[in-house]
């Protein structure tokens, strides 16, 4: 299936998308970005993620005027090029193209927006239920989590460590005591019926599925708690979830080799599974009724 791209205000096929090479987000690693999901051609939780693209953004200092909508309109034109498909929207912001020099660049340069849109095959039952396995690594990562900044090399490092041993996720624990979220993920324990995870702040990514997945709580009368935990908590859950956009609420049911629970969805996550999918099957509904 033919992917498309924007770049420089023009939609095109992907693979004549191109960028120059002093960009600075090929050169520093110097931009933001946004991974959103499409339900048959809906993009959910549209606004929150095109809200964090520009605090992200605005954290690192790059004014792109009239962002939101920009972006909208570049989401609207992939998904007319590409149809009502499950999918996956991407959306860069860098500071621009300018000769090779770690400061700004002087004079101003404009920023630059880049989006693709690739096909994502909506998850089956039996994934939402099976899960994955993680490994716990040390979270070597720098104190501005919050931002969803292009430079994700220890986030790499630790995925390919996982996948070099048979897993999918690296749960990521500052000086392998506090656990703080996955290396794409956030993640949630149970213990006791209530559930934790990591409060946002300097340490995590404020993940958008993490903030359904609390209000899927509340809507269940759930006990949170939002407190940091330990690795030794973390393995003694009854559950543990990872959530991100493209695997939604995800159980962990192998932890470092160790079967977790019963090997399959818990029983609060399979609860708060199901109520986030009804959430979404609600707000695709709603807003292809208005397309
Ligand atoms: N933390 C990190 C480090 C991530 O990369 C992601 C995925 N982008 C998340 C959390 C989850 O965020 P979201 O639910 O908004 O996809």
């Amino acid at each position: 299936m033919q992917r498309w791209a924007y770049v420089d205000g023009t939609v095109l096929p992907i693979e004549d998308a191109k960028v120059n090479v002093e960009d600075r987000g090929l050169q520093f690693g110097d931009g933001v970005y946004e991974v959103i999901r499409l339900y048959q051609g809906v993009p959910f939780t549209f606004d929150r993620h095109l809200a964090r693209l520009q605090r992200s953004a605005a954290k690192i200092r790059i004014d792109f005027p009239n962002l939101i909508e920009t972006a909208k309109q570049v989401a609207d034109a992939l998904i007319q090029k590409s149809g009502e498909i499950d999918g996956a929207l991407y959306f860069q912001v860098t500071r621009g193209t300018a000769p090779r020099n770690h400061p700004f660049p002087i004079p101003a340069v404009s920023p630059r927006l880049i989006a693709t849109l690739s096909p994502l095959p909506a998850l089956t039952q039996e994934q939402r239920w099976s899960g994955i396995a993680a490994i716990v690594l040390a979270d070597e990562r720098w104190l501005h989590c919050d931002i969803k900044a292009t430079d994700l090399l220890p986030n790499i490092l630790a995925r390919q460590a996982a996948i070099e041993q048979g897993a999918e996720e690296a749960i990521l624990a500052r000086d392998f005591r506090i656990v703080t979220e996955g290396a794409s993920s956030n993640v949630f324990i149970v213990q006791s019926g209530v559930l934790r995870t990591h409060p946002d702040g300097p340490f995590i990514l404020p993940g958008i599925t993490k903030e359904v997945t609390l209000e899927c709580a509340a809507s269940l009368g759930l006990q949170v708690d939002q407190r940091p935990f330990t690795v030794e908590e973390l393995r003694a859950a009854d559950e543990i979830f990872i959530t991100n956009t493209t695997h939604e609420i995800c159980p962990v049911t192998q932890l470092d080799g160790v079967v977790v629970g019963n090997g399959t969805a818990g029983p609060i996550t399979r609860q708060l599974q199901e109520v986030f999918l009804s959430r979404c099957q609600q707000e695709v509904s709603l807003l292809s009724q208005h397309a």
